[in-house]
């Protein structure tokens, strides 16, 4: 599964396609060449493996809620006896078939759940998003497709995906079935025409695909450093809050970059700075800087969290992907005008938030202004306040001193660099370029929350050394974040000409 789906099943077969394969064709057949012929593939990160590990074990939970089946288990690249075993189990008359897997006409798939009921069948493509998503419809579309040529009656698809509702600790309704079969029958109109254009592309050379909206939907291309290294600088997607099909509008209409954009587009005042700035090719930095910084009431706190949301529930109350926080690492002024750090993360699997919620209490009790980097910190404490009533007035009083320095940035300073985004990231290297998330083990957000879903959820699986590795990684990464907000501030009040609160 690529994002909330389904783990990536056998690949390009010598026999021809599979489902997956297709599925990448119908975002970008330039991807598919690659996919098929590059030998030098892009590596997945961390984060997409978590996410594949987790599409697969709500695969195999899904079978729990359609239960009684057989599960046509192989190794996953022994096609043939994949195929085999499944005819055999259609040939006895099996009611529900797990990995019903088919072959024809040159594309290989297998379907989650196989359904018989007298001579009719219904594939059911199990997902671990919480919604029918359109790109769900061409994967289903595909196994149907493969079925019927391989001679079994599919007369209806089904999705079956994560309930969003579902509450733990009662996960008897975790799933829901959505008929798709209107959907997939007209989809199906148009497939056997596009399996052909697939199997004449990779017959021939690398073929032109021009950069686009199929890039990123529906998700990130993994070739995206090839394909967008010779677009322009400042291309127009980038510019700040710009919808996806505005920008490509404008890119067809030959306005590539920010640089040369017509006269007629209205722009927001965060996108009239970023024109500005990259127009000007300098840094702007408004007059009011100065006084939204001396907003900041001293002592601070720099605060930020590490969270994990698991697809299937595990603390009570949560529902699908809700976000716990599970680590945070908060730096406060002290009376001498420097900074101490405070830090804390869960140990194993139990539910993090009561004791969680009491050491941030009382690391940021003495800040009059509590900073955040966007309103993630804002969110999760009034989660918390739900989830922890004993602690609930002492969050509110804490969500009231929380001030998002984001904001700040994004209402006052533009450097050309930020390239659209306001996001720590992005920011820290424009304006504190001596400071580096590069040295760090762990330095991406969504890397982190895979590590922490590993270390909490899945620590038996690791040696004591490397958990206290993970843990240690885990935690320099987190003090990072709020010591970038630390010297981030200290940036904003220079450009501001020494404005702003003092400790
Ligand atoms: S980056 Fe875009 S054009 Fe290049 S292969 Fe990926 S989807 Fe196709």
């Amino acid at each position: 599964m690529v994002g909330r789906d389904k783990p990536e099943e056998p690949v390009a077969t010598s026999h021809g396609l599979s489902k997956s394969r297709v599925c990448s064709g119908l975002q970008c057949h330039k991807k598919l060449w690659w996919e098929v012929h590059d030998e030098d593939l892009p590596e997945r990160d961390a984060a997409t493996e978590f996410i594949l590990n987790q599409g697969r074990e709500v695969g195999e939970l899904a079978r729990n809620h359609a239960p009684g089946g057989v599960l046509i288990d192989f190794p996953h690249d022994a096609y043939l006896e994949r195929v085999r075993a499944t005819r055999a189990a259609l040939r006895h008359g099996t009611r529900r078939i797990y990995e019903a897997s088919f072959l024809a006409e040159g594309v290989f798939c297998s379907i989650d759940i196989l359904e018989r009921e007298g001579p009719r069948f219904t594939a059911v493509e199990v997902k671990s998003s919480t919604k029918v998503k359109p790109e769900h419809i061409g994967d289903v579309a595909v196994q149907v497709h493969v079925a019927r040529r391989a001679g079994v009656n599919v007369t209806r698809a089904e999705v079956m995906h994560l309930n969003r509702a579902c509450t733990h600790p009662d996960l008897s309704d975790l799933f829901v079935r959505e008929d798709v079969s209107p959907r997939v029958e007209a989809f199906l109109l148009d497939l056997p025409p596009e399996l052909a254009a697939q199997f004449a592309m990779l017959a021939g050379p690398l073929p032109e695909v021009a950069i686009g909206r199929h890039c990123f939907a529906p998700r990130d291309c993994p070739f995206l450093e090839r394909c967008w290294a010779e677009a322009p600088e400042h291309h127009v997607t980038s510019l700040y809050g710009i919808r996806s099909d505005a920008a490509w509008a404008l890119a067809g209409d030959g306005h590539e970059t920010i640089l040369d954009l017509p006269p007629s587009v209205r722009l927001s005042a965060v996108a009239a700075r970023q024109v500005r700035a990259v127009r000007s090719d300098a840094l702007i930095v408004e007059r009011g800087l100065g006084a939204a910084l001396a907003k900041l009431d001293a002592p601070l706190a720099y605060l930020d969290f590490e969270t994990v949301g698991p697809a299937v529930p595990v603390w009570p109350g949560c529902h699908p992907y809700t976000a716990v926080p599970v680590q945070f690492s908060c730096h406060v002024q002290d009376r001498r005008g420097g900074v101490a750090h405070r830090s804390w993360l869960a140990e194993g699997p139990g539910d993090p938030r009561p004791a969680l919620a009491a050491a941030l209490v009382a690391a940021c009790r003495g800040a009059k202004s509590v900073l955040m980097y966007t309103r993630y910190e804002r969110a999760r404490i009034r989660d918390l306040a739900d989830a922890v009533p004993a602690l609930a007035d002492a969050l509110r009083d804490l969500d009231g001193r929380l001030v998002d320095l984001a904001a700040v940035v994004r209402s006052h300073v533009y450097h050309p660099d930020f390239g659209g985004s306001f996001s720590i990231k992005d920011v820290l290297p424009a304006l504190v370029p001596e400071l580096s998330y590069g040295g760090l083990a762990i330095n991406d957000g969504r890397w982190a929350s895979a590590e922490l879903y590993r270390l909490l959820l899945k620590g038996d699986s690791m040696t004591p050394e490397e958990r206290a590795t993970l843990r240690a990684d885990l935690l320099e990464y987190c003090k990072m974040d709020t010591w970038a907000m630390v010297k981030l501030l200290e940036r904003l009040r220079e450009l501001a000409g020494n404005g702003g609160a003092r400790g």
